[in-house]
């Protein structure tokens, strides 16, 4: 088995609860197989600029907790020029930093692979709220992020209740639903509405209608910062607050709006982010000591594996439809067809959820 001398850790990208227990469980696993390993401080920025803790076990003690990521995180436009990515090499020579372990999103395992390229072997871990990443099932953050959003959906169900209100919210997720329906499910949402599927405005303004005649008090429609409509100016605005007026307009009901942004992200992590964090630390740091490279820890069907990171990106671009010409030229065609029902096995989870929204609303 390869020697390894110190193995470096990062997050990056939007940090996600549950990230603090992905560097604890490497550290500690790492300290039994006695490998030593180091902290960089704010992502790429802390490899570039050699910001470096040492990860001792009683570093990462009393941090499984702590939602945020005591290596803090950072995006970092100079680890993408030719400088950058030579200072951040220089970093890991001097340092004795043989390998590392990146937490984040796609963003992250871009610049993880751009290492590998020049020499360091890197492996991913999939950390992020959104539950966003096409290839794995389950993404660091997730449970806690939508347990946020449905706690605090809760609260504005009550004061719905009370004043007779609805309250249409914005929660986080760029190009995904995941939080939105999950959570509205959850909350018993009036409708959700997501960047994968057409929201059908005109059903979802009836349906409150008719509810409101059936003395219904309390109404909630859930909206992914991903849907945008243009307004009369051709300007792209985000849909939630356009929905919120639309639904006063058209139904008489007083209709707030909030957008949970960042609220989202915080927090102390649930026991499933706890326990698949340190489950994905544990695989990560066991396939950088097998020798791996430029692959990323992923779920599938409950279990924790692996993938390469390339392939996770190319089902990513496929699943979003921004496939560019020969991306796939480095793939077989069964490859291709794994590609392929990856992405259809989460179209039909997103469908089967969208239904579930609207069959359930009244
Ligand atoms: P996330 O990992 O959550 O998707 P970002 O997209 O912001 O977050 O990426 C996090 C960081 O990863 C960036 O600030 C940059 O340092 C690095 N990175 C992103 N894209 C690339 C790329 N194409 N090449 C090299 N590094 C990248």
């Amino acid at each position: 088995m390869q020697q390894f001398r110190k193995i470096g850790v990062l997050t990056s990208g939007g940090d996600a609860p549950g990230m603090n227990a992905v560097v604890r469980a490497i550290a500690r696993k790492a300290d039994k197989q006695g490998v030593k390993t180091v902290g960089i401080i704010g992502g790429y920025n802390g490899l570039i600029n050699e910001k470096l803790i040492d990860l001792t076990p009683g570093a990462v003690s009393n941090i499984i907790t702590n939602g945020g990521t005591m290596l803090y995180s950072d995006r970092c436009l100079e680890f993408k020029t030719p400088e950058g990515m030579a200072k951040a090499i220089e970093t890991c020579r001097k340092n004795e930093i043989d390998a590392i372990i990146a937490i984040g999103g796609d963003g992250t395992f871009r610049g993880a692979t751009d290492l590998a390229v020049h020499g360091i072997p890197t492996i991913g871990v999939t950390g992020t709220i959104d539950n966003d990443i096409t290839a794995t099932d389950y993404t660091v953050g997730f449970d806690t992020a939508m347990n946020t959003v449905v706690e605090i959906l809760d609260k504005l169900r009550d004061t719905c209740e009370s004043h007779a209100r609805c309250n249409v919210v914005e929660v986080m997720g760029r190009d995904c639903g995941q939080i939105a329906l999950r959570a509205g499910i959850a909350a018993g949402a009036m409708a959700v509405a997501i960047p994968e599927l057409p929201f059908d405005e005109a059903k979802t303004i009836e349906r409150i209608s008719a509810a409101k005649k059936k003395a219904k008090r309390g109404m909630l429609v859930v909206v992914s910062e991903g849907v945008f409509v243009t307004d009369e100016n051709g300007k792209k605005v985000p849909y939630g607050e356009v929905l919120q007026k639309k639904i006063e307009s058209e139904t008489g009901i007083e209709t707030k709006f909030a957008r949970l942004a960042h609220i989202v992200r915080g927090g102390t992590p649930s026991l499933r982010d706890r326990l698949t964090a340190s489950q994905m630390g544990v695989k990560a740091l066991d396939l950088i000591l097998e020798g791996k490279s430029n692959l990323v820890v992923i779920e599938e069907d409950s279990k924790i594996t692996s993938m390469e990171i390339v392939f996770s990106q190319m089902t990513d671009r496929m699943y979003k439809g921004k496939l560019q010409d020969g991306d796939l030229d480095q793939f077989s065609a069964e490859e291709i067809k794994l590609m392929e029902e990856i992405c259809e096995k989460r179209r039909a989870e997103i469908a089967e959820l969208y239904t579930l929204v609207n069959d359930l609303a009244r």
